[in-house]
C-alpha cells in the first residue's frame, strides 16, 4: 500500500543528520512511483514531485528536525493541496429546488449515500429522495426502506414502470406538492462503463437540471477510480464526489487520483453502513492516513518551531529519558479502547507495525481487564522497571491477580512489543510516543 511504502521510504531516511540532494532523489522517486501505481494522474504526480523538490531543496535544512521529519511535512502538505485544502460544501440552488444526482458504477453506494444526504440535509431543508434505478428491481425497495428509517420522503416508480428519465421529471411535481426543496436522484449503476447507461443520465440530467451530479466512488475500487471518474465526467460533468467506504482498509489513491482525474473536489466522505455515517471530506486527515502518520499537524508545528541548537539537545533528551513503562501501556491501552471498534482506530496509529501488533494482543474487553489486573497486581517499582519481574515476581503477580503465568508472560512480552514501536515513532517523530488520533 501506499502507507507501507512511504514507512519504507521514510524508514531509509531516518537517522541521517542532514537531508543531501541524494536523500531527496530517493525519497522522490519513491514518491512518484507510489502516487504513479496509485494512479494518479502522470502531470500531477510530476508537479507534486517538483514541488516537493523544491522546497526540500530550497529550504535549508534545520538542525533539530530528521530528514524524514522534514520530508513527511513537506509530501503531506503537497498531499493536502492536491485533494485540496478546504472542504467544499454541497451547493444550494438560489431557485428551489435543489437537484443532487448521485451517479457511479453498481455497488459504490449510491442508494446508501442518497439517503446519507438527505438526512444530513434534513437540518435547513426538507430533502425528497427519488428511486430513478429500475434496472433491478430490489434497489426501489433498498431505498424507499433506507429512507423510511431515516424519516426522509421517497419517491418511485409505479408498478411496472421501466423509464427512469420519466420517474426523475415527474420527482419534480411530487416535491412540489409535499413542499420538498432538495430532490435526490438515485441512478442505477453498472458493473461496468456502459454507453447505454450514460445516455441515460445524459437524459436526466437535461431534464432534470441538477445543482450537484456526484460521482460517489467506492474507495477500495484502486485502479479502476480513475477511468470511472474520467468517463463520468466527461460524459455528464461532474461537480463533486463522495468517497465511501473509508471505514475499510485505509486507502488513500483513489482520493489523489479521482480528485485529480476528474478535477471536482471530493466533497463528502462515507465512513460506515448508517445513515448517519457520512462526514465532510477532510483532505488532511486523508493524506494523514495515506502516509501513515497520525499527527502531522503537531510535527508540522514542531518541524517550524525548531531552529535551535538548543531544541535538538532538549528532544534528544526527552527521548532518551523517556521511558516507556507498563503504566504508560496500561494508559495506551485503555486510550485504545475508548477510541472505539479496534479496526476503525488500529489504521489511525502513527506507527508503523501497530496494526499486527495490536491484532497479536487481541485487545478485547475481557481480555483488558486481565490486563487490568495483571498491571495492578504489581508494584510501583516493578511497573516502572519490568525488567525486574522475574519467576518468582510473575507467580505472586499471577495469583495476586486471578490469571496465569503465562498471561503474565505474554503481557510482558507484549509490552516489549510496545516499548519496540514506542522507540522507532520517538525516532520518527522526535515526540512523545502517545496514541493520536488526526483530528
Ligand atoms: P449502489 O449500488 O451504488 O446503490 O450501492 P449501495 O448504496 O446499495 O451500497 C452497496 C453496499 O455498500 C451496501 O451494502 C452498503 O451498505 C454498503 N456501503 C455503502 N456506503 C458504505 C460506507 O461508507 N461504508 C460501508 N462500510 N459500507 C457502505
Ligand atoms: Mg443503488
Amino acid at each position: 500500500s501506499l502507507k507501507e511504502r512511504f514507512e519504507n521510504i521514510f524508514a531509509n531516511l531516518r537517522g541521517k543528520g542532514k537531508l543531501t540532494e541524494e536523500d531527496i532523489n530517493i525519497a522522490l522517486r519513491e514518491v512518484r512511483r507510489a502516487l504513479l501505481e496509485a494512479d494518479v494522474n502522470f502531470k500531477v504526480v510530476k508537479d507534486v514531485v517538483e514541488a516537493i523538490r523544491t522546497r526540500a531543496t530550497g529550504r535549508q535544512v534545520v538542525e533539530s528536525v530528521t530528514p524524514s521529519q522534514l520530508i513527511f511535512t513537506i509530501v503531506y502538505e503537497e498531499l493536502v493541496r492536491i485533494m485540496g485544502d478546504a472542504p467544499v460544501p454541497l451547493a444550494v440552488s438560489p431557485k428551489p429546488p435543489t437537484v443532487y444526482m448521485m451517479v457511479g458504477l453498481q455497488g459504490s453506494g449510491k442508494t446508501t449515500t442518497s439517503v446519507k444526504i438527505a438526512r444530513r440535509m434534513l437540518k435547513g431543508h426538507k430533502p425528497l429522495v427519488v428511486a430513478c434505478d429500475l434496472r433491478r428491481p430490489a434497489a426501489v425497495d433498498q431505498l424507499r426502506v433506507l429512507a423510511e428509517k431515516a424519516g426522509v420522503p421517497f419517491f418511485g416508480p409505479e408498478p411496472g414502470e421501466r423509464d427512469a428519465v420519466a420517474v426523475a421529471k415527474k420527482s419534480r411535481a411530487f416535491a412540489e406538492s409535499r413542499l420538498c426543496d432538495l430532490i435526490i436522484l438515485d441512478t442505477a449503476g453498472r458493473l461496468q462503463l456502459d454507453d447505454e447507461l450514460m445516455c441515460e443520465l445524459e437524459e436526466m440530467k437535461s431534464a432534470s437540471e441538477p445543482t450537484e451530479i456526484l460521482l460517489v466512488v467506492d474507495s477500495m475500487t484502486g485502479q479502476e477510480a480513475v477511468n470511472v471518474a474520467d468517463a463520468f465526467n466527461k460524459r455528464l460533468g461532474l461537480t463533486g464526489v463522495v468517497l465511501t467506504k473509508l471505514d475499510g482498509d485505509a486507502r488513500g489513491g483513489p482520493a489523489l487520483a479521482v480528485r485529480a482525474a476528474a478535477g471536482v473536489p471530493i466533497k463528502l466522505a462515507g465512513c460506515g453502513e448508517k445513515t448517519e455515517d457520512l462526514e465532510l471530506f477532510d483532505a488532511r486527515r486523508m493524506a494523514q492516513r495515506i502516509i501513515g502518520m497520525g499527527d502531522m499537524e503537531g510535527l508540522i508545528e514542531k518541524v517550524q518551531s525548531a531552529t535551535s541548537e538548543a531544541d535538538i539537545e532538549r528532544m534528544t533528551q526527552s527521548l532518551k529519558t523517556n521511558r516507556f513503562t507498563l503504566e504508560d501501556m496500561l494508559v495506551q491501552l485503555r486510550q485504545i479502547q475508548k477510541l472505539g471498534p479496534l479496526e476503525k482506530v488500529v489504521e489511525m496509529l502513527p506507527i508503523p507495525g501497530a496494526s499486527k501488533a495490536l491484532k497479536d494482543a487481541e485487545i478485547d474487553p475481557k481480555r483488558m481487564k486481565q490486563t487490568e489486573a495483571i498491571i495492578l497486581s504489581m508494584t510501583p517499582k516493578e511497573r516502572r522497571n519490568p525488567e525486574i519481574i522475574k519467576g518468582g515476581r510473575r507467580r505472586r503477580i499471577a495469583e495476586g491477580s486471578g490469571t496465569s503465568v503465562q498471561m503474565v508472560n505474554q503481557l510482558l512480552a507484549q509490552y516489549e512489543q510496545m516499548k519496540g514501536m514506542m522507540k522507532t515513532f520517538g525516532k520518527m517523530a522526535g515526540g512523545r510516543g502517545g496514541f493520536k488520533m488526526p483530528r
